[in-house]
Parts: structure tokens; sequence; C-alpha cells
């Protein structure tokens, strides 16, 4: 059984078609999914997804991407929206350097503002970095500690970072990248990770893994990061499918009926 902690069931290639996707996934064996959300649209719609379907929790938040719409009264809706029983972490929620579709200060300060909303909450959080590294380690660290926890979803970063983030408690979740023919930096950072700390997720419907890269993504190829994750860690799929649903049941607080694995 496996757990697919990033996936955006919300985004309309995958939403139309819901069931089909959901049916595929548990047929791979993947017991939960998180649906993520990345504005206030999109968040509300993974709680109505994950309130209407068996086997979803819902994550809500505003991108980085989105940053630059960010109002009050948006965080007020938002932290409506997470009390619901089904939402079970804060986010998706960081800096994104890389496309810069909101300018970096504005990025920071509405980065900064829900780290704080999702204490508050007590909800873990989810943790978007696309080349800010430094700047959403610095941030971490001066608004931490954060008890609920946290990711750093789709790990880009390098090997050597990986004991920075384990000291702030955070799990370490890797995608399809994961699994790319020339992935050497993915592929470090996951050696130093301890089996404890992994995650693994598709961030659907990007980021296919090989060997459907350029595809469309869904739930059900997290498989395949699981079985790449497995070969770099040297043990079985078995075991690395085990261990990394029993971490994300931990930091997400999974528990319910459809909980059948014995572990
Ligand atoms: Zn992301
Ligand atoms: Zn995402």
């Amino acid at each position: 059984m496996i757990i697919d902690t990033h996936a955006h069931l919300s985004d309309r290639r995958l939403a139309g078609e819901l069931q089909h996707w959901l049916q595929l996934a548990r047929q791979a064996g993947v017991k939960w999914i998180i649906n993520v959300g990345a504005d206030l649209a999109s968040s509300r719609l993974a709680v109505e997804q994950a309130a209407r379907h068996e086997g979803l929790w819902a994550a809500v938040g505003v991108h980085p991407h989105d940053a630059k719409d960010w109002t009050p009264a948006m965080a007020a809706e938002l932290e409506e929206l997470a009390r619901h029983p089904k939402v079970c972490a804060y986010g998706e929620i960081g800096l994104d350097y890389h496309y810069d579709f909101s300018p970096r200060p504005v990025q920071r300060e509405v980065f900064i503002e829900q780290l704080r909303l999702a204490r508050a909450l007590n909800l873990p959080v989810i943790i978007h970095d696309r080349e800010a590294h430094q700047d959403v380690l610095n941030i971490l660290r001066a608004e931490g500690p954060f008890p609920a926890g946290g990711v750093m979803h789709c790990y880009s970063g390098s090997a050597e970072m990986v004991p920075a983030y384990l000291e702030l408690g955070f799990y370490i979740s890797f995608a399809g990248p994961l699994t790319f023919r020339n992935a050497k930096k993915p592929r470090l950072a996951a050696r130093q990770v301890p089996m404890d700390r992994l995650l693994v997720e598709t961030d659907c419907p990007y980021l296919s893994p090989e060997p459907y890269r350029g595809r469309l993504n869904h739930s059900a190829r997290v498989v395949h990061v699981v079985e790449r994750l497995a070969e770099i860690k040297e043990v079985d799929f078995a075991t690395m499918a085990a261990q990394t649903t029993r971490n994300a049941e931990q930091l997400f607080g999974l528990k319910g009926a459809d909980a059948t694995e014995a572990n």
C-alpha cells in the first residue's frame, strides 16, 4: 500500500474523470492521496473532492506563483477550509524563483504569513522550493519550530542541505524527477535521507516519472517513484512502500476505515 502525498486532482486534466484516476490508483496499490491546493479555487475544490471521495485527503494554501493575489479575506477563507476534517496539511506554500510569477518580496511575505497560519491551525506544512533554497531555509529557521512538522515536496535541493531540513524535523519527498535518467542530484539527496523521513508523491498532473516522462501524470504512477527509491536505498519494493506509508501516516496524522494494511 502506498500514499501519494502530493497530487493536484483539482486540475482540470484530472478533475473531469476523477473516478477513473482514483480507480487506477487503487488498482496500483495507492491507498490514500493527498490532494493539494495551490490557490483559493483549487483549495476549495480539493476539499470538496476529498469530502466526496474515499481515499482522498486535502491540503489548502496559496502557491508562491499566486502570492501576488493574496488578500486578508483569502486568509480567512483558507483558515475556515482548513478546519474541514479531511484537511490534513497546509500547502502548498513556499518560494519559486524559477518562474518568478509573483515578485520575490511578496512571495516571502505570503510564505511567512501562511507558515504562521499553519502553525495556529496545528497543521503540517507542505513546502514548495524551486531555486530558492537558501531563502526557504532561512525563513523556516526563523519561523520555526514547527510542532506539527512539514515536508519539502519534490525535493530539488542538494544532498548537503538535507541535514538542515532533518534538523527542522521535516520529511523529504521525492517525485518523478528521481526516476529521470540523469537525475544525479535527487539521487544523491535521497541517499542522505534516513528511511523514517522519506515520502513519495506524484505532483500530478505534472512530472510524470519514467517511463512516462512528458505525459499526463496521475497518482497510480507513484509506484515508479517507490521503485526507484527502493533501488537507491537498496531495500525491496514492499519495504519501501510500507515505510513511506508509515511516514506519511505519521506526519499527516492519517487514519481511518480504509486503512486496511497491518503494520
Ligand atoms: Zn510544488
Ligand atoms: Zn504541487
